[in-house]
């Protein structure tokens, strides 16, 4: 059965069926560019997430003993769903959170390599042998997936957040329960279709819709988890984490972002430059791993500003489904005024906008200040938008010394042709990414993603989604 696609009310995926909310409630899902009603969407009670959780755990003893080649088979069809249905992804990615097409596109397709590297993750659910002591004793490692887990998702990649880590719990064996952005609902309604027309079993996947700060706790608090993954903001990753410790849910938390590049004056701007605008500017600035900060050393920090101020002035800022648009506009009236408030406050305590700063309808233009510091808001906090602010450097030590000077730690770049400069850096950064000459905006699905303090804890991406949702059961044979 279909959710009600036709009449735009979106419904809960639960132990199979598509079923409205307690109670019939239902609640407005807006298309950022104008604020109107994209959908109609099920308000999840705490109800209606303990029924999921009972699904989840229900399906879990059956679903874990899947053969590999199923498990592959059923998310490689997945793949081929999607592929079958990639226009309505990119519609929703487009009307529901205001994507430009060309991000939309790029979500997609990183949405199904996320897909597919998950299916080659079913065959690699391994233990090994270990030396006993004692003789005569077979001894090993059985890994074993944990049970039901968690997932929650931000609005801003709800298609690369989605596959990936509703992708690789299902590969090791995990039900799952999840919880997505109330700015994003139908993105994993469409998801839900996905796995159901693939034939997962019924209660495998499970998404339950409505506001996180209404039902969330009674997803991350159920002692029926066994593994949690959250991507969202910090505020809200905190509130999760301490929940967790509580009741030693094992968990990762992917936060956010304050990240950094800096150019040194060895580089090369002519290549610098495209590779700056997409650091910060993709989905404006609604990146958790978008470059907030750039530190230029002063020999080519003039240069900079003036070839930066050209290019983000021609950023495209018109039809969303034009492959020349660049710039989205922000998701919510909340973090609307969130940017103004960063805008406005640097401007009163003395920084210059080089470039920007005036909104068209929902749209920020591309913003490029200068002289900030400490004391203002956008110096240190998070904007979410597409923002982001230029320093001068005298010194690759002063550079890296400014790059961690930060409670944040995600991503990060250097522009350099010294070597040992730009290692020392990757070294020294307090970021868990790092890239030499690259834009801070680079994720793959099988690498190490994410970020130390206030940026989170953990890792995902197959080889460390293996390690965090399964667990090693140690298993002797006396011979
Ligand atoms: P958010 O924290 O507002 O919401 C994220 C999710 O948390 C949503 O699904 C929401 O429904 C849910 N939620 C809200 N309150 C909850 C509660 N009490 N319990 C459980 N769940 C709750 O974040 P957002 O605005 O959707 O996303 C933007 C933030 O996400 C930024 O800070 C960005 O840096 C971060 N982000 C991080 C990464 C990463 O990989 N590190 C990736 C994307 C986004």
């Amino acid at each position: 059965m279909d959710a009600k696609t036709e009449s735009k009310t979106f419904q809960h995926f639960i132990g199979g069926d598509w079923l409205d909310a307690e109670g019939g409630a239902t609640f407005e899902d807006l298309n950022p560019l104008d604020d109107s009603l994209y959908a109609r969407v099920a308000r999840g009670s705490g109800n209606d997430m303990r029924k999921a959780i009972t699904a989840a755990r229900t399906a879990f003893p059956a679903y874990r003993d899947t053969t590999p080649t199923e498990r592959e088979r059923l998310l490689l069809r997945v793949a081929e769903i999607m592929e079958a249905r990639q226009q309505d992804l990119v519609d929703c990615l487009i009307d529901e959170i205001g994507s430009p097409i060309q991000k939309a596109m790029f979500e997609f397709t990183k949405g199904l390599t996320m897909v597919r590297a998950a299916a080659g993750m079913c065959r690699n659910v391994r233990g090994e042998t270990i030396p006993s002591d004692r003789p005569g004793t077979l001894s090993m490692s059985i890994r074993e997936p944990l049970g039901v887990v968690a997932v929650i998702t931000p609005f801003n990649v709800p298609l690369i957040k989605t596959t990936r880590l509703v992708a690789n719990a299902l590969a090791v064996g995990n039900t799952v329960v999840h919880l997505p952005s109330e700015m994003a609902p139908h993105l994993s309604v469409i998801f839900a279709e996905i796995v159901a027309e693939a034939g997962f079993p019924a209660g495998a996947y499970n998404v339950v819709t409505g506001m996180g700060a209404e039902i969330g706790d009674d997803l991350t608090s159920s002692k029926d988890i066994d593994f949690l993954t959250f991507t969202g903001s910090t505020v809200v990753g905190q509130h999760i984490n301490e929940i967790c410790a509580r009741n030693k849910t094992p968990n990762t938390l992917e936060l956010g972002g304050k990240s950094p590049t800096v150019i040194l004056a060895d580089a090369d701007l002519d290549k610098v430059m495209p590779l700056a605008a997409r650091s910060v500017f993709m989905f404006a600035g609604q990146a958790c791993i978008a470059s907030s900060r750039f530190y230029v050393e002063r020999p080519l920090y003039d240069e900079f500003v003036k070839r930066f101020s050209m290019i983000v002035g021609k950023l495209g800022m018109g039809d969303l489904r034009d492959p020349n648009t660049v710039i989205a506009p922000a998701i919510s009236p909340r973090q609307r005024d969130r940017i103004k408030a960063h805008i406005e406050d640097a401007k009163a305590k003395g920084a210059t906008v080089v470039a920007g700063g005036e909104w068209e309808n929902n749209r920020c233009q591309p913003t490029l200040l200068t002289g900030v510091d400490e004391e203002m808001t956008v110096c240190k906090s998070e904007t979410f938008g597409p923002v982001t602010s230029i320093y001068p450097i005298d010194s690759y030590e002063e550079g890296l010394e400014k790059a961690n000077d930060t409670e944040y730690g995600l991503s990060s770049a250097i522009f350099t042709r010294d070597i040992d400069k730009a290692f020392h850096f990757a070294r020294n950064i307090g970021a868990g990414m790092c890239h030499i000459n690259g834009p801070t905006i680079h994720d793959e699905a099988h690498v190490p993603f994410g970020g130390n303090g206030e940026s989170g804890v953990g890792r995902e991406g197959t080889d460390a989604d293996m390690e965090a949702m399964t667990e090693l059961k140690w298993v002797t044979v006396q011979l």
